[in-house]
């Protein structure tokens, strides 16, 4: 988050400083469609408990009125209010490609107004479909063998998948540029070019949707990439998600066999005068060095067959082909409105060894999402092959069996000439730690290939750091993790042939990633993927998007579609998420219902997937999650003011509740299946009398003893375990748990050197070695949900309602935890806790953002010994007592930073 400059004008006597200015959660977005978007700031202060209580919004057309403080789009005039986030835009019309340049001003407790905040803009994109003149293009025939068999083996160079297109056109400018701005889609995946440059940085756009239903456009500010005079715009169309291997099925061509691009380019010269240069017939097509490029497959580049010039003006295009077009496409068009997927960092490997003549093994010391960078001097045609593996065998080759039939091999074929040549690919990505370079000339430096990182860009929120360094490698494995999995869409996995974007896991881990990164853009362009996909009868998929894989209606995979929304709402307070998508959640609870029994939901599904010998009915399971849907689904009715619809949602899940205790739930509180998870959702979604909630509690401990103090859940269990053990009062249990290094368990991997967060506890163990290939992924984000927990109960940071207004502050030492520092940029600002504890005394600094307000909880063994700021707690403006229990100190405080220390035992 950058730091809002503090500019307070000389004449301002406020303490508040508006900054950080987002519209639709992005900073300066160019081509968004949203027609009434929604503008939030923060407001920081030097001064404790400052709040806002009016602000002022200017929209203006050009930066040179805002300038002049004059809103000819928006003047919202003061408006008294404490909100910072998501306020709708209600100014004049939006229309097609309008620049809008925006600033605040705010008042703070004591009516002062602030001066204006830095500007921001955004810019609107192609609204309607009468906006787009281009026609999609690509080429058919490319005359070159097609191989249709995939399979890990495949990579002897003979045959080749389809090989991207490099399409192209060049065309006059003849008067001086004011602006210029590209808007650019395809079916399949695009990577554009103007004048020799690659526009934009982003990979794989225009990201993955149902290509039936939907397709986004990316837009681009191509303004200083353009010349007067003569200029070429070119793209290489890739078969990406559109046309290529998706999945676990061994099948390419899910959406379509013919990718297509299209762009829109639009000048306007200085003299006011526009021009639009659109794909269409004129322009010319062929294949070139890319050979084939899939992303699972690989990618193979054929240096000698590179074209200079290409997406230049002056090349040579007479042998190039035609076109071939496509008039109209049913999907939907719209602006993307994710998080890009773009460069996060680059690695450098640790070593480098040759367990087998001539196969090179680097490994970048992490388990992550991306490619290498290939540095090589070789004769003509050497070829230099790349594998990529998550782990080793025991002989230090790589272990590839469980990529199952992702070939995951990148192929570089050299200029020779001489010179040093370097190579990275464009439209593929593999998850790995290790590559294995084959037929480099001679020993490979260990500078010779380079990691490159991809995530979609997701700003970093959190940050945790702690006494335990067990419990570090777990946190920074979590964000490994995500990254690797945050690649346009939430998928499971990003090395084997699946990489899929599987619901139950996205609901699982949802609010962790919260927790690390601002994934609010990133989940909104989901939702729609998920919302696409749900069925006529209201079933929510398995898989989003990709219709042609799933089943759906499945429980805990299925509810993602309304505890996704709901997570956001939580996280950001994002009342329109529950809005706009609260009609498919509803159709979810009425599927649910009709496929059920006295309101028992079947036995079917995937249950508590991967747990340890621990089978929970999966009925058990269903009808918890059914419960707890339709307790969601009433709270978000209240949240909209649907008094009707709570109702009935609320007596709903009082039915259901009857329903499960009836059926499953004994009077000594014990529940069918006796599993942990049972008892762990049972808890968790509140089904049980209170009477029965501490014998259930001591059932689930009792459970977790009994296997030497160890974990059994799976997916679905896992998510709450912790928690459910915190709030029923054995936050003991907990941190032993978690502190655990025997298997099953978090310290388990990381003892055995996990770099990120395994698909099942038991991926690897000395005695049997790696678990089935058929379903052994090292990089799957579910069993990292357990970051939630270390936020809220290690570090103590926690929202009380939606989106941070209220924070509630509330650290629970335990176990072997001497320190824990951490921070969150939440949507209203930034919060930190930094707790220690040394010679029976626990200090705590904290900060709290303006216009907010906390709870905060103090541990201590005497309630009388509470200090802040060196003097025993004094109720003042900024502190006021709540209560005090004979463990903590509760207080209410206002924004600013306090430094409070207690005496503990
Ligand atoms: C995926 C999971 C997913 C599951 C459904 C697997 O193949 O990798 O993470 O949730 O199937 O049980």
């Amino acid at each position: 988050m950058k730091k809002p400059p503090c500019h307070k004008g000389p004449d301002s006597g406020s303490r508040l400083v508006p900054g950080y200015l987002r519209c639709e959660y992005a900073i300066d977005p160019k081509g968004i469609d949203v027609r009434r978007p929604r503008l939030s700031w923060i407001v920081e202060s030097e001064q404790r408990a400052q709040r806002q209580t009016a602000y002022r919004i200017l929209v203006a057309h050009a930066g040179a009125t805002l300038a002049t403080n004059r809103g000819t789009l928006w003047d919202s005039g003061f408006v008294s209010s404490n909100e910072t986030t998501n306020i709708i835009y209600e100014g004049k019309p939006l229309k097609s490609e309008m620049q809008c340049f925006w600033k605040v001003q705010v008042r703070d407790a004591g009516g002062d107004e602030s001066a204006w905040s830095q500007p921001a803009h955004w810019t609107m994109g192609l609204l309607g479909d009468s906006d787009w003149r281009a026609a999609w293009i690509g080429m058919d025939r490319i005359g070159r063998p097609v191989k249709s068999g995939s399979g890990a083996n495949n990579s002897d160079g003979a045959l080749y998948l389809p090989p991207p297109r490099y399409l192209r056109k060049t065309f006059m400018l003849r008067k001086p540029i004011r602006r210029a701005t590209a808007y650019a889609s395809a079916l399949g995946l695009f990577e554009m070019h103007i004048n020799g440059r690659r526009v934009g940085m982003d990979y794989f756009t225009p990201g993955w949707t149902d290509y039936q239903t939907r397709v986004y456009y990316n837009t681009y500010d191509v303004t200083d990439m353009l010349t007067e005079g003569g200029n070429a715009m070119g793209a290489i169309l890739a078969d990406g998600w559109y046309a290529g291997y998706v999945g676990f099925k061994n099948i390419r061509e899910h959406d379509g066999d013919k990718p297509r691009f299209r762009v829109q380019l639009h000048v306007e010269y200085k003299d006011g005068s526009r021009r639009t240069i659109v794909t269409d017939r004129s322009w010319k097509a062929s294949t070139g060095p890319l050979l084939e490029s899939d992303l699972l497959m690989g990618e193979t580049h054929d240096a000698r067959r590179e074209m200079p010039g290409w997406n230049a003006p002056g090349f040579d295009d007479s042998n190039w082909s035609r076109v071939n077009l496509t008039s109209s496409i049913k999907a939907a068009t719209g602006a993307y409105p994710g998080a890009r997927v773009q460069e996060f960092r680059r690695i450098r490997p640790v070593s480098v060894t040759e367990p087998k003549q001539g196969r090179f093994v680097f490994d970048l010391g992490a388990n992550f999402a991306g490619f290498v960078r290939l540095k090589v001097k070789g004769r003509r045609g050497r070829r230099i092959v790349m594998r990529f593996a998550e782990r080793l065998e025991p002989d230090g080759t790589i272990y590839t069996e469980n990529l199952r039939g992702a070939r995951a091999t990148d192929t570089y074929i050299c200029k020779g000439g001489g010179r040093e040549e370097t190579w990275e690919p464009q439209f593929t990505f593999h998850g790995f730690q290790y590559v294995e370079v084959h037929g480099y000339p001679g020993q490979p430096d260990i500078r010779a290939i380079t990691g490159v990182e991809l995530t979609s860009n997701t700003p970093v929120a959190g940050d945790f750091k702690c006494s335990n360094r067990m419990a570090n490698r777990l946190y920074r494995n979590i964000r490994q993790t995500q990254r690797a999995n945050f690649i346009d869409i939430p998928t499971d996995c990003p090395q084997r042939d699946e990489r899929l974007g599987w619901t139950g896991d996205a609901q699982i881990y949802i609010r962790t990633a919260t927790c690390n990164n601002d994934v609010a853009a990133f989940f909104t362009k989901w939702l729609v993927d998920l919302a696409d996909a749900q069925t006529a009868d209201g079933g929510f998929p398995d898989i989003a998007p990709c219709k042609s894989h799933n089943g759906h209606g499945v429980s805990a995979w299925g509810d993602a579609g309304v505890i996704c929304p709901w997570t956001m709402y939580q996280a950001y307070g994002d009342e329109h998420i529950l809005r706009k998508h609260y009609r498919s959640m509803a159709r979810w609870i009425s599927f649910c219902r009709k496929n059920s029994r006295g309101l028992l939901r079947p036995a079917e599904g995937y249950g508590d997937w991967l747990n340890i010998n621990a089978n929970t009915p999966k009925d058990v399971l269903a009808t918890a999650y059914f419960a707890h849907s339709a307790d969601l689904v009433a709270q978000t009715a209240t949240v909209l003011g649907k008094t009707g619809d709570a109702e009935k949602y609320c007596r709903l899940h009082e039915q259901i509740k009857d329903a499960f205790n009836q059926a499953y739930v004994l009077s000594n509180g014990r529940i069918r299946g006796d599993t942990q998870t049972v008892y762990v959702l049972a808890l968790r979604v509140n089904l049980l009398p209170e009477a029965l909630r501490a014998p259930a509690a001591r059932h689930l401990v009792e459970d977790i003893e009994s296997r030497g103090w160890h974990l059994s859940t799976g997916f679905v269990g896992t998510k709450d375990l912790m928690t459910v053990l915190t709030d029923t009062g054995h936050l003991d249990v907990a941190y032993h748990l978690f502190h655990n290094r025997s298997f099953p368990s978090w310290g388990f991997s990381i003892q055995h050197g996990a770099t990120s967060i395994w698909e099942r506890w038991d991926g690897w163990t000395p005695e049997k070695g790696f678990q089935t290939p058929g379903m052994n992924s090292f990089a799957h984000y579910s069993f990292g949900a357990v970051g939630e927990w270390m936020f809220r109960t290690i570090a103590g940071i926690d929202t009380d309602g939606p989106g941070f207004r209220n924070i509630i502050i509330r650290p629970r030492p335990g176990g072997v935890m001497k320190w824990c520092r951490a921070s969150y940029k939440s949507i209203r600002g930034p919060i930190k806790t930094h707790w220690k504890i040394e010679t029976g005394r626990f200090m705590l600094d904290v900060s709290i953002p303006a216009n907010t307000t906390a709870t905060i909880h103090i541990p201590t063994s005497d309630p009388g010994s509470i200090m802040e700021g060196g003097n025993l707690v004094d109720v003042s403006e900024d502190i006021s007592h709540l209560w005090s229990g004979p463990r903590s100190g509760v207080y209410r405080i206002h924004p600013g930073e306090y430094a409070f220390e207690s005496k503990i035992k």
